[in-house]
């Protein structure tokens, strides 16, 4: 069975073929073509939603195109076509979402909606085949939050951040620090010569009973380090702001991530394990943390490599393949949801809860 899958959702247009495995774990991905636009949105210090709308047109076509011949694929081979609708900007969203309703109209194939969010929360299974239920965190440029993954379609919210999402205050604190958009990155290699232990920033939400997030005080405190240091920062200067951020940063997740164990634990399910998901999980001071932390509860640890845990057309494929070997299948007039809360992703919801 192959599914291929679009991605348009924010500033990456992507489009990817994956195949089931007979017998294995996952799915295999038989093509993963990705487009970043960060070039035509750097000078704006973030994504323009209208260059980004224009931006994933003049490249999706062409992109399908290698998508499938890199996988060898006709149109005629594929079983379904899946395309992220949601969430995130309604131009791009209408771009990728239009087009895959387009192919499957001309192709007379099977159409399916995929929430983005759940696509970074299934990436697990295509790289592991983690069974449920699992935990996921997510976190990226516009979500954190911790999901029990009980099923596909079948989601619970543990916790969430309040405020700013984890790569969103890693954007933040690497514009301070004159660092291009997106920061995460390069904020990640800046902090790794740093002295983490220089700037005590605190840890937001750590001790609190439910699992939810707050990054917006640390971007603050961030800031009034900056300005205490006056004018000229150092090289040093920088890089040991950057390490305390992001130990601080890790810090609030690792212990967030104890309380949501905790939480789940109340349950009388049997946990398979953690999966990661979205751009923040390819930090790897945050996935050596995740390691410890599993090691310690003897926890499995599903965490897919960095680039498919950044945005992706091989995500949106896999959920595809996996709604519709459910025999999930939408509509062609499924409209473009700019807010999609991972709970209603959906529709024949909790009906499946065996673990696969
Ligand atoms: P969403 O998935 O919420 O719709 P998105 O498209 O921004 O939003 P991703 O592409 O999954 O999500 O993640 C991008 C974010 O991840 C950016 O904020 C970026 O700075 C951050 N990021 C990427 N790599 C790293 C890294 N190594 N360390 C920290 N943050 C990172
Ligand atoms: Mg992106
Ligand atoms: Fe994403």
């Amino acid at each position: 069975m192959r599914v291929i899958g679009i991605e348009s959702t924010c500033d990456e247009t992507a489009a990817a073929v994956v195949e089931e495995k007979l017998g294995g774990v996952g799915a295999e991905i038989l093509s993963n073509e990705v487009m970043s636009q960060i070039a035509r949105h750097a000078a704006y210090g973030g994504v323009v939603p209208e260059i980004a709308a224009r931006a994933h047109i003049e490249v999706l076509d062409r992109l399908i195109g290698r998508a499938l011949a890199d996988a060898r694929t006709e149109i005629g081979q594929l079983d379904a076509i899946a395309a992220a609708a949601g969430p995130g900007l309604i131009g791009g969203v209408l771009v990728g979402l239009t087009a895959g309703k387009a192919l499957a109209l001309a192709a007379k194939k099977p159409f399916i909606a995929v929430n983005h969010i759940e696509a970074h929360a299934l990436t697990a299974r295509l790289t592991e085949g983690l069974g449920f239920p699992y935990l996921a965190l997510i976190a990226s440029g516009g979500h954190t939050q911790i999901v029990a993954v009980r099923g596909v379609g079948d989601y619970q919210r543990i916790g969430a951040t309040m405020d700013d999402a984890a790569g969103e205050a890693f954007d933040k604190v690497g514009k301070m620090l004159g660092l291009p958009y997106p920061g995460g990155p390069e904020l990640e290699a800046l902090a790794r010569q740093g002295d983490a232990q220089r700037f005590d920033f605190p840890r937001p939400m750590i001790g609190r009973p439910e699992a939810d997030f707050s990054f917006s005080g640390l971007k603050t405190a961030a800031r009034q380090a900056l300005l205490r240091l006056g004018g000229a920062l150092s090289e040093v200067d920088r890089r040991d702001l950057a390490a305390s951020f992001q130990a601080a940063v890790v810090d609030v997740v690792i212990d967030r991530l104890r309380v949501a164990l905790r939480i789940f634990s109340k349950t009388d399910e049997r946990l398979q394990g953690l999966a990661i998901g979205g751009g923040v999980c390819a930090n790897m001071a945050l996935r050596e943390a995740l390691s410890r932390l599993c090691g310690e509860s003897g926890l499995r640890l599903a965490m897919p490599p960095p680039e498919l845990c950044a945005d992706n057309g091989a995500m949106i494929a896999f959920a595809g393949l996996e709604r519709f070997k459910l025999g999930f299948v939408d509509d062609l007039s499924f409209a473009p949801q700019p807010r999609w809360p991972l709970e209603t992703a959906h529709r024949p919801a909790a009906a499946v809860r065996k673990s696969a």
